[in-house]
């Protein structure tokens, strides 16, 4: 689909029409505003509403920066925007002169968080991801846990800590234990990594079960999401009860939501099963996305490297399969929820989406450009992740998931 914004149209933009993300962004140091990206643009809709230059809705739904209150009038609704801006910014816009007065420059825009993050939930959805990190925690024996190819398994984690791509921040503080230690220390983590996901924004509330197919329509769309892990404070932590301190100083995700409604021409199904899933997890049709990724490491003084590259459709259970088993108990689901999926690592050496695995628990440094060796993030480290679905000369991009780790603070009274 061809737009009026010539920078759309290029074979290289990650914002063709086709795609239409969703973010809240300011520019020139004005208030923050949803807009939609589109090329090298924004168009502002929070202005364009404002002057009532939209009227698709009965109620104003922009007026605060984040795109809760849109999500809350539920896919009708959703499908009602895009086609509207597709019309609006399509080639032989009717509203071209009105539209041109509500582009605001892109590059040059600060971004924000998306949406008001209700809770965040962070599941482990990925077969060789699981396969890798029990391998090097429990031996190869009994790699993956006994549950694993029957139940998606999560853990509730934090909304507060989760933040839009740039946000830098700090090493984190924490209780660590060296194998041969007789006793734990308090320091600042050692072995500080980045986990590649995508996460799942819930645009539709639910109250008790929902199906797979529910859970599917429940979908707004996606973002990129670093889930920063520091892997010494997990190993002492986890058992039994899962990640808490190691997961909770930062979640990083990307700027612009991407719609499932762009995702559409990119459905692929899941694996095959390896054993047959209870019928409630069961999927009618492909619930996957065909989504490349890749992660860049760049250290403070050298340019960045290409450390992994994979695909979402690595994944062993679907989001809309995630969703749906997160209901079997009641638990209600509100509009801002935010599911990540889990590391999605592929099969080979070069697919893995975590430090921890790509140099095998520190085994097997990485080499970087330069001649720079890691086995996890030093400070003053950036690590960006990228994703993009691609279509016959067009991309759906996601934008890029970026975050620079700085020095560990002092620690207030730390009592020596
Ligand atoms: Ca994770």
């Amino acid at each position: 689909m061809k737009s009026w914004i010539e920078s759309a149209n290029r074979e290289e933009t990650d914002f063709p029409l086709n795609n239409l993300p969703y973010g809240v962004f300011s520019a020139r140091g004005g208030a923050a505003h949803c807009g939609v990206a589109i090329g090298d643009c924004i168009l502002d809709l929070t202005a364009l509403e404002a002057d009532n230059n939209l009227g698709l809705f009965d109620r104003r739904v922009f007026g605060a920066p984040a795109w809760n209150d849109f999500m809350a009038l539920g896919p009708e609704a959703w499908k009602r925007l895009r086609i509207w801006l597709i019309g609006a910014l399509g080639e032989d816009s009717p509203v071209q002169a009105m539209a041109e007065t509500y582009l605001v420059d892109r590059l040059s825009a600060t971004m924000h968080l998306p949406f008001r993050v209700a809770e965040f939930t962070d599941f482990y959805a990925g077969k060789h991801h699981a396969t890798n990190v029990g391998t090097m925690f429990r031996g190869p024996g009994n790699a993956l846990p006994p549950n694993w190819l029957h139940i998606p398994i999560g853990y509730n984690g934090r909304a507060s800590s989760v933040v839009v791509s740039d946000t830098d921040f700090h090493r984190p503080w924490g209780q660590i234990k060296k194998p041969d230690a007789p006793m734990p220390e308090f320091a600042p983590t050692r072995r500080f990594d980045f986990e590649l996901e995508i996460g799942v924004i819930v645009g539709q509330p639910s109250e008790g079960p929902v199906s797979v197919v529910r859970a599917d329509e429940m979908i707004f769309g996606y973002v990129l999401l670093n889930d920063w892990s520091a892997r010494d404070i997990q190993v002492w932590e986890y058992q039994p009860l899962g990640p808490f301190q190691a997961k909770a100083s930062a979640t990083t995700i990307s700027p612009w939501i991407v719609t499932r409604a762009a995702l559409e021409p990119f459905r692929v199904p899941t694996p095959a099963r390896e054993v047959p899933l209870l019928p409630y997890l069961e999927e009618p049709g492909p619930m996957l996305h065909d989504i490349d990724l890749e992660v860049a490491f760049a250290t403070a003084s050298r340019a960045e490297t290409i450390i992994a590259r994979t695909n979402m459709r690595e994944l062993y259970y679907s989001p809309a399969q995630l969703l749906a088993h997160h209901t079997t108990s009641g638990c209600p689901m509100r509009v801002g929820d935010l599911l990540g999926t889990g590391t999605i690592s592929g099969a080979g050496k070069e697919n893995r989406g975590s430090l921890l695995e790509l140099s095998w628990g520190g085994r097997e440094p990485l080499e970087l450009e330069g001649g720079i060796q890691r086995s996890f993030i030093e400070d003053g480290d950036t690590i960006t992740l990228r994703g993009m679905a691609c279509g016959a000369g067009y991309r759906i991009g996601f934008g890029e998931c970026r975050g620079t780790v700085l020095p560990a603070l002092e620690y207030p009274d730390a009592g020596g």
